[in-house]
């Protein structure tokens, strides 16, 4: 499988990647959590080690925004000290199992074949409103029958909009939820990309159901289910 080791110390780095090649899988290193953060939202990762003392912010905050984000690849997070308070704080933050140093590479990989293994329960369940759905876990969605071809902005400005049909969303709560904390960029990109996203979800079907609320923001018109 593919897994995302997020670990600033470089020795330490190196021995996960290799250890976990030996295993079979293919591993990303990032080296920081703003990188971290990065990677495991344009890439698909089937597990993602987390340490919890990184540059930027710390492995808990690492996990939980991943989660807001969407991210649901089961995450092993690495803890320095064997601390009941860690534990439950990488819980609470959306870890799925927890592993204190020194370990042993087998343990580590063993960890991460139970992982994998295991039903994702954390994993959400699809959005849906009028013909149109999503699967937030898979990274897909569709109107009717038709699967949309979406970027991965274009799938979050999606997914925001299907969490909350009926309601106005500001410009500025788009680009919280879409573009996240690093975003320095104006609100005319929220206008461009719901441009991008009528153009494959309202305009090919003759719909108009992502509204322009003049003066607000933008709204996904609630339908009735079919
Ligand atoms: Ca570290």
């Amino acid at each position: 499988m593919r897994v995302l080791v997020v670990e600033d110390e470089v020795r330490m780095a190196r021995l996960l990647k290799r250890g976990l090649e030996e295993e079979g899988h293919a591993v990303d290193i990032a080296g920081d959590a703003p990188e971290g953060l990065w990677m495991a939202t344009e890439n698909h990762y089937s597990a993602v080690v987390l340490d919890v003392m990184l540059p930027g912010f710390d492995g808990f905050e690492l996990c939980r925004r991943l989660r807001g984000a969407g991210v649901w690849a089961p995450v092993l997070m690495l803890t320095a000290r064997d601390e009941i308070g860690d534990r439950v704080r990488g819980l609470d933050a959306g870890a799925d199992d927890y592993l204190v140093k020194p370990f042993s590479l087998l343990e580590l990989a063993a960890r991460l074949r139970a992982l994998a293994r295991r039903d994702d329960r954390s994993r959400p369940a699809v959005l849906g409103e009028g013909d149109l759905k999503l699967d937030p876990a898979a990274k897909r969605a569709w109107r009717g029958d038709t699967e949309l071809k979406l970027s991965p902005k274009e799938f979050a400005l999606l997914e925001v909009f299907l969490r909350r049909p009926g309601d106005v969303l500001t410009r500025s709560q788009i680009i919280e939820a879409v573009w996240d904390f690093a975003f320095d960029g104006t609100s005319n990109v929220v206008d461009q990309y719901v441009k991008y996203l009528r153009d494959i979800v309202d305009a090919p079907f003759g719909r108009h159901d992502i509204e322009t609320v003049r003066g607000m923001g933008y709204r996904l018109r609630h339908q009735a289910p079919g």
